[in-house]
């Protein structure tokens, strides 16, 4: 356990890489989690400098883009990194059968959880801390997010760090330039964040970040609201 309220004040305005290297040093189980989305390739371009051996993992539901995927295999060869990609227990041919072809049409809350939510939390029941891309001015939902959160679950306490939390979208996109780090294509084809191919599309320049996601009926897939928060 550690104590999180002077972890907070510790960790008050530090640099992301800062908080990273903090992490690192406190947590021996603990992985970044990432989509690589423009947030996710920041972060994990900066954890490969500091620890190369860093656990990753990724979501992959059998229903990514093929841009993400090229994306992914370009970061393990770019900054030798492995990445380790978990899918859902539950195979394509399985969903379809119990619960019909595109459930994604028909209940995304259940096509979530079982493609991204339950390998997500297989994951994290091996581990005392996750690090995630999520940036406060993201959405309403990741307002209230905080460098270091604390969760309890029956495995034990699991601590989730968010090293990006007081980013723009402009900061993390001049790190990405600055720092010449690959990203999704798609960026630059019209779309702000990019999930499954299905409950995603391109929006207007002024549009809200993540309103391209699930039509606009909602705003998370549930990887990062499925616990709830104890501080
Ligand atoms: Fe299914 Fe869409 Fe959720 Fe992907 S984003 S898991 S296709 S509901």
């Amino acid at each position: 356990m550690i104590d999180l309220a002077e972890t907070k004040r510790a960790l008050d305005g530090k640099s992301p890489e800062a908080v990273l290297e903090w992490a690192f040093g406190a947590f021996p189980r603990i992985g970044i989690s990432t989509a690589f989305g423009p947030e996710g390739c920041a972060l994990v371009a900066m954890a490969a400098r500091i620890k190369p051996d860093i656990k990753i993992f990724t979501v992959d539901t059998d229903f990514l883009f093929k841009e993400s995927i090229e994306l992914r295999e370009k970061f393990a060869a770019k900054y030798g990194v492995h990445i380790e990609v978990v899918r859902g227990e539950v195979s394509i041919e399985e969903q379809n059968k119990k619960h019909g072809l595109n459930l994604w049409q028909r209940d995304t809350d259940l096509c979530c959880a079982l493609r991204k939510v339950e390998p997500t939390e297989r994951v994290l029941k091996g581990l005392d801390a996750w690090v995630a891309g999520l940036r406060r001015d993201q959405s309403k939902t990741r307002a209230d997010i905080d460098v270091v959160e604390y969760y309890e679950r029956p495995e034990g306490p699991l601590y989730k760090v968010n090293p990006l939390l007081h980013w723009t979208r402009k900061d993390t996109w001049d790190y990405l330039l600055k720092n010449d780090i690959p990203y999704n294509p798609l960026l630059d084809q019209g779309y702000k964040s990019i999930g499954c191919w299905p409950c995603t599309k391109p929006v207007d320049a002024d549009a809200d970040e993540r309103a391209g996601r699930w039509g606009g009926q909602k705003a998370e897939c549930g990887i990062h609201t499925f616990m709830a928060r104890k501080g």
